[in-house]
């Protein structure tokens, strides 16, 4: 396991500053509510204007409608959206995860016809692997594609599928034959979620809110030239598309908004100690993980797939969102209202009611304990 340390470039910071001055012009703070860590809404208006300045999709090549970017400068854009809650619901996984997989895995037709739609911040995806069976032991997967004359036939169900209730495709983990070792007998379609035979049911968050849904496919047809990647290859391009999820800064900033807001509404009062000691520990905290997060970006663009490193991060990044929050509850002594004036108290209901799920989604912190456990091992 190794985090080199590394600092932003000049070329860097100067593409930190152009996306904090496009935030404030575009979404100027209190024209719209924000929203927390990658929870923020979803605006396809937003996306598409994002996409116009090159920032989204921004590493893929440009023969793909890409930027040919570096994971470096996507993780700076990717950070100050987070930092703002904007609503980048529409493009989220499309961008960090689907386009690269699409990219990295599918054909040259794939290609073409998914990364220029999705660079242009118009196609939106969901993730298609946890089923009631198969969360953090994937390869129990039962969803199951049966080939057929010009494709596959799929049935089974998947679950706690985020925007499946309003996005145009997935990237389907499913079962393509019976192997000795469960892992091999996996294979990765993507998935018109408008397909014929698929039914998504949303499940109610706490706050009682659609997010992650239920979707049922009862023998939908999949045509051949939807098969990401290698039959039978499921299991290790799986692997490849948690790595992209877990490392990156969404991990340690679903609380920070509640925190900036804290401070923003007492602007001109003196903060006690307690505040402060709050205050000073957890920019420490946050400046580490920082630090940890952009390391893994450098990594990747030196060729590295520091897929261990990711998963360690993610772990201590979502326990700090935890605590940090837990902190300033303690702090403040308040029952938050979500009808509330204050930007601060509403921040912080929703902060409660998505906090339990920071350390599950994405793979519990459980299971990436034992990734980093077995990588400190090798
Ligand atoms: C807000 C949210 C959004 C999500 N979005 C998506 C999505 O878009 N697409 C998608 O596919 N999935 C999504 N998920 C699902 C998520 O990835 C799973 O919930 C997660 O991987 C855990 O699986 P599970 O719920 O089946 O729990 P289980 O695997 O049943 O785990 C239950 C408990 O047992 C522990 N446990 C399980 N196995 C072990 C082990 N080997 N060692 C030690 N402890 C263990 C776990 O850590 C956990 O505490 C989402 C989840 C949430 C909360």
């Amino acid at each position: 396991m190794r985090f080199e340390p590394t600092e932003l470039s000049d070329a860097e910071v100067a593409l930190q500053r152009e996306v904090r001055a496009f935030l404030a012009e575009e979404l100027p703070r209190g024209s719209f509510e924000p929203g927390l860590g990658m929870n923020g809404a979803k605006d396809p208006e937003f996306s598409r204007k994002l996409a116009a300045r090159g920032w989204v999709g921004m590493a893929l090549p440009r023969a793909y409608g890409g930027g040919d970017r570096s994971a470096v400068e996507r993780f700076i854009v990717a950070e100050e959206l987070l930092r703002w809650g904007a609503p980048l619901g529409h493009h989220w996984v499309a961008d960090r995860q689907s386009g690269p997989m699409i990219h990295k895995f599918g054909t040259e037709a794939q290609q073409r016809r998914f990364l220029p739609a999705i660079c242009r911040g118009e196609l939106s995806f969901s993730i298609g692997m946890s089923e009631p069976q198969a969360g953090s032991d994937l390869a129990a997967v039962q969803t199951r594609a049966t080939p057929v004359e010009g494709g596959w036939r799929v049935s089974g169900t998947k679950v706690w599928t985020s925007g499946a209730h309003y996005n145009d495709w997935f990237i389907v983990l499913c079962r393509t034959s019976d192997e000795d070792d469960r892992r091999d007998g996996l294979s990765q379609l993507l998935v018109d979620l408008r397909s014929d035979g698929i039914e998504v049911q949303p499940i109610p968050f706490l706050d009682g809110t659609s997010h992650f849904n239920q979707v049922f496919l009862d023998q939908v047809f999949v045509p051949s030239e939807l098969l990401l990647g290698r039959a039978g290859a499921g299991w290790q391009q799986n692997a490849s598309e948690l790595a992209y999820e877990r490392g990156g800064p969404e991990r340690w900033l679903s609380t920070y908004l509640v925190v900036e807001q804290f401070l923003r509404e007492r602007a001109g009062e003196e903060l006690d100690a307690r505040a402060l000691e709050l205050l000073g520990t957890a920019t420490a905290q946050w400046w580490g993980l920082r630090q940890l997060s952009l390391s893994i970006a450098r990594a990747l663009d030196g060729g590295g797939a520091p897929a261990v490193e990711s998963a360690l991060v993610k772990e201590m990044g979502t326990r700090f969102e935890q605590d940090v929050l837990a902190a300033v509850q303690r702090l403040v002594e308040l029952e938050p209202a979500a009808e509330s004036e204050s930007l601060f108290e509403r921040l912080l209901v929703a902060a409660v009611l998505s906090a339990p799920s920071f350390t599950l989604r994405g793979g519990t912190n459980e299971i990436l304990r034992s990734v980093a456990a077995k990588g400190l091992r090798t």
